[in-house]
């Protein structure tokens, strides 16, 4: 069954925009994006030739601030997954009670497969070509999965010689010292672990007698495998592919993954197979990260991941997911997950530090001050924590599925300010 991510977006939100009342007015306003731009980008290739790729920037809500949302590069990338990814953008800033909106962006492409020069004029060909939709007070794009810190700063380099004059606040997750806040890279991955941290707290289970096997070794998925394994848990499996058409493998050593060790043998997208055997992990099929039996899952891939299909391969040790990537599991899956009584940690709640230390970013740029790496995280810390403890209360008072408690907590934020200035 081929799943729709925007589809799925929109039954999680109808379902609790029934749960909760919401009004006719608000819920058309809220179950679609506001407004759509689609262009194309042509980029002059190393051999003389002209691609051109398709390219878009979505804004879905901008009632409490200005949109907000990464860019992603990827082969697959769709009109509706772009459009999901915004709406779900607006659920995640409001749930952190930051202020600011939901965006999103995409250009359909494999940066593997482009110099380094083709790149540079790709992102800057998103700018050019979506120059009117950005700014530090009207949408600010940020990395993704496929784009990365250097991406950014030509993107900020391009839309700063439009316009003239300096505009630091654009776009976050740039280079640190370029106006990048320290902390941005580990920022998505670290408050996962902060927020899983906090349940394990509250369910009084140490976090170094648990076990986690996790879906993606990107930048999200990195980072809470490192701060995870600091802590003192154990990351039994990996499963990761090298570029967005190679099959996907696992990794796994039972006695627990070297986080920093994998780092250094990372090839493409993910990890080198060949290397990984020598420094003797086993390879197994790519969904085997979701047969092991450990007590946490941590699917930090991409969406639709975990479906009713493969939901019975799930070890009945599980006893946690942590939804590091957007969307990953499909709304259908959500009633078996309940059924079985494993905790969900959402998706827009456990993956918001990404956007909450962008905001910081964006602070700090407004500033021109910049704070320690040791201050970022503590606020880091401090506003997941937050957001997580808003959303646990109302689910244990409620009795509701966490995904949508925060679900209530957002729509309800959201819809407010579009109250409060008189669009609905
Ligand atoms: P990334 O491009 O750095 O990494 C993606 C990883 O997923 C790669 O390691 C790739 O090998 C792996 N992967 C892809 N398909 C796979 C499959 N079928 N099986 C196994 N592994 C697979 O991306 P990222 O920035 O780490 O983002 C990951 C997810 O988290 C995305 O859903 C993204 O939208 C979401 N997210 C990212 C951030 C951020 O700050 N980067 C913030 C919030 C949410």
């Amino acid at each position: 069954m081929a799943y729709n991510p925007y589809e799925n977006a929109q039954e999680q939100f109808g379902k609790v925009a029934d749960q909760i009342g919401l009004d006719a007015g608000a819920r058309e306003l809220l179950r679609q994006p506001m407004k759509e731009f689609h262009f194309t980008i042509p980029v002059k290739m190393d051999d003389g030739s002209t691609k051109v790729f398709k390219a878009f920037r979505i804004k879905h809500n901008d009632a409490r601030g200005p949109a907000k949302g990464g860019i992603r590069f990827h082969p697959h990338e769709t009109a509706d997954t772009v459009r999901a990814l915004s709406m779900w953008m607006t659920w995640k800033c409001a749930v952190v009670d930051i202020p600011l909106g939901g965006g999103k962006g995409g250009i359909i492409c494999n940066p593997l497969e482009l110099s380094a020069g083709e790149q540079e004029r790709m992102c800057r060909g998103y700018i050019r070509g979506a120059y009117s939709q950005f700014g530090p007070n009207l949408d600010v794009p940020a990395p993704d999965s496929g784009s990365n810190s250097q991406h950014m700063l030509w993107m900020m380099d391009e839309y700063e010689t439009m316009a003239g004059a300096r505009y630091p606040g654009v776009i976050t997750g740039k280079p640190v010292g370029m106006g990048g806040s320290l902390g941005r890279t580990e920022a998505t991955g670290y408050g996962i672990v902060y927020v899983l941290k906090d349940l394990l707290d509250i369910e009084k289970t140490d976090i170094s007698a648990t076990t986690a096997s996790i879906q993606g070794f990107g930048n999200v998925a990195e980072y809470a495998a490192r701060l995870y394994s600091e802590l003192g848990g154990k990351v039994v499996t990996i499963s990761c592919k090298n570029s967005p058409d190679s099959p996907a493998f696992t990794v796994r050593k039972k006695s627990g993954c070297d986080i920093q060790q994998l780092t250094e043998i990372k090839k493409g997208w993910g990890i080198d197979e060949e290397k990984a055997k020598a420094l003797g992990y086993e390879i197994l099929p790519g969904d085997a990260w979701l047969c092991e039996d450990v007590d946490i899952l941590i699917p930090a891939a991409l969406e639709n991941e975990i479906t009713p299909a493969n939901f019975p391969s799930i070890s009945k040790q599980v006893r946690i997911i942590a939804e590091g990537a957007n969307g990953p599991t499909t709304p259908d899956t959500d009633p078996l997950i309940r059924e079985r009584g494993i905790t969900l940690l959402p998706d827009f709640l456990v993956n918001a530090g990404g956007v909450t230390c962008s905001y910081f970013e964006q602070v700090q740029c407004n500033m021109n001050y910049f704070w320690t790496l040791e201050e970022t995280l503590e606020k880091l810390n401090t506003a997941m924590s937050k957001a997580f403890r808003a959303v646990y209360d109302l689910a244990k008072e409620k009795n509701l599925y966490m995904r949508d408690a925060a679900y209530v907590i957002a729509i309800n934020r959201v819809s407010e300010a579009a109250k409060l200035r008189g669009w609905i």
